[in-house]
């Protein structure tokens, strides 16, 4: 494998067979993947050094995408949800473009990336053309405002909610603010979101991402009211979190994602005195980062972690056969099926 590739040590051989290998389903289907080349940046960009995205050389293909499951999950079969990385330079058409011809509507689905000066015109033709089956907000596209008063409706402007109600798309949210999924302005936005907009299906990235057991207590009961809402599990590697999770959301509305290519380095998150961080194996900058420069212990890989942790959280929620599998398949392939076979006829 090439050098960006993955490869795996004994203990990541072990942990896989003796944790993993038996209790995941035949099939996995990751709603939350960066699927990007570098037609999607400016000539001559570069990321910086630390960023995640330089230990894939600066890219994360398709391709990568492929060599690196075949790696994790031997002999799985493999369906993904993709969008860009929302990066203030990435080119959104250029993106839409890679994103829609690595999808095929049928095990693999896409995604535009979308700034709020985006219109309505430009994001129905990006979804049209690239048979893509939703959009991707980030807060960084929301300019001239200090970042953290950022809210929902700066991220959302109602002329892009109108399109995502009558065509029914899917909108993965990465929720701004602080307190996160705590915050009250984001419960209020939330509901009045996913309300306003009954055909929108929005799912929220990384459980709103609460990373920490104090920040999804209480927090979901309101939410699991509105059917067009839905939780991606991305990046959550507290097997606390997941479990509450399992038990205070509808299952059918809570879907496998991963962060790829992020999950696929070397860390685990930890809560840490009502916060968490990112103890890293390897020396990139993803947020609240604690590198281990000493190597005091052999990490395996984000993805690894999250894994076991929706593992511990399945056992003890109580979780069947079944809805396991629909956790990490049907749910978010029914989503994503549906959508394109409306939106596409594919
Ligand atoms: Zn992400």
């Amino acid at each position: 494998m090439a050098e960006t590739g993955l490869s795996l040590t004994a203990r990541d051989r072990a942990l896989f067979e003796r944790d993993l290998s038996g209790w995941l389903p035949e099939r996995l289907f990751d709603a939350h993947v960066h699927l990007f080349d570098r037609s999607t940046f400016p000539a001559g960009f570069a990321f910086p050094p630390r960023e995640c995205y330089q230990r894939f050389g600066g890219e994360s293909t398709h391709e990568l995408f492929a060599d690196a499951m075949a790696a994790l999950l031997p002999g799985r079969t493999l369906g993904r949800l993709a969008f860009g990385t929302p990066h203030r330079q990435a080119d959104r058409d250029a993106a839409a473009r890679y994103t829609g011809a690595t999808s095929d509507n049928r095990s693999t689905f896409g995604m535009t990336l979308v700034a709020p000066s985006d219109s309505p015109e430009v994001l129905e033709r990006r979804i049209r053309e690239c048979r893509l089956i939703g959009f991707k907000p980030y807060r960084s596209y929301v300019t001239g405002m200090d970042p953290e008063a950022v809210r929902v409706p700066d991220m959302l402007p109602a002329a892009q909610m109108e399109l995502a109600d009558a065509l029914g798309l899917a909108i993965t949210l990465h929720i701004p603010k602080e307190a996160r999924l705590a915050d009250p302005d984001n419960q209020r936005d939330l509901l009045a979101l996913c309300r306003r907009w009954p055909r929108a299906q929005i799912i929220l990235a990384h459980i709103g991402r609460a990373y920490w057991f104090s920040n999804v207590v209480g927090q979901l009961d309101a939410l699991a009211d509105c059917p067009n809402l839905w939780l991606d599990t991305a990046m959550v590697n507290h097997a606390e979190v997941l479990q509450y999770a399992l038990e205070h959301f509808p299952r059918e509305r809570i879907l496998f994602g991963s962060d790829a290519p992020i999950a696929w380095l070397r860390g685990k998150s930890v809560e840490i005195n009502d916060q968490y961080a990112y103890l890293m194996g390897e020396p990139y900058a993803i947020g609240s980062a604690i590198y281990d420069a000493e190597h005091v212990v052999q990490f395996t890989f984000f993805y690894y972690e999250m894994l076991c942790a929706l593992r511990q959280a399945c056992d003890r929620a109580g979780l069947s056969r079944a809805e396991v599998e629909a956790l990490f398949w049907d749910n978010a392939h029914g989503l994503c099926r549906g959508i394109a076979r409306r939106l596409h006829g594919a």
